[in-house]
């Protein structure tokens, strides 16, 4: 699964953070933006947190707050920024998204959508 070793990396992370404060309570929340163009599920990944945190008393283990990230790119050649074009298939009942500029077709540059950081690490400190 994908989104567990997504996961376990940034629990990785936030451990690294939690090493840096002396007087930390624990992590109440955690905010990740995570982009449109990851095609990471936002269950599957709230599921895992809570796996890999549910032992550990410094992390609220319902604390992950996903931010989904919409998809924004750039037009090589006609300056086009903004969001992509969507394929509709009737079909599967999804939106694919289409790598090419909307209004000339040319090859794009993807600016936004492709992340997936913690944007906000909410801490509750012991003050002495
Ligand atoms: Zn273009």
């Amino acid at each position: 699964m994908h989104e567990f070793s997504v996961i376990s990396s940034i629990v990785d992370l936030i451990k690294d953070e939690m090493g840096k404060h002396d007087n930390l309570n624990c992590v109440k929340e955690v905010v990740l933006e995570v982009g449109e163009l990851t095609f990471l599920g936002r269950e599957a990944l709230q599921f895992g947190f809570k796996a890999l945190t549910e032992s550990s008393s410094k992390i609220n283990s319902d604390g992950l707050k996903i931010v989904l990230v919409a998809a924004s790119v750039k037009c090589k050649q006609c300056q086009y920024e903004g969001p992509m074009k969507l394929d509709n298939t009737e079909e599967y009942h999804v939106s694919i998204p289409i790598f090419a500029c909307p209004s000339c077709d040319g090859a794009i540059d993807v600016v936004k959508g492709k992340e997936c950081v913690v944007r906000n690490l909410v801490l509750d400190l012991e003050d002495d």
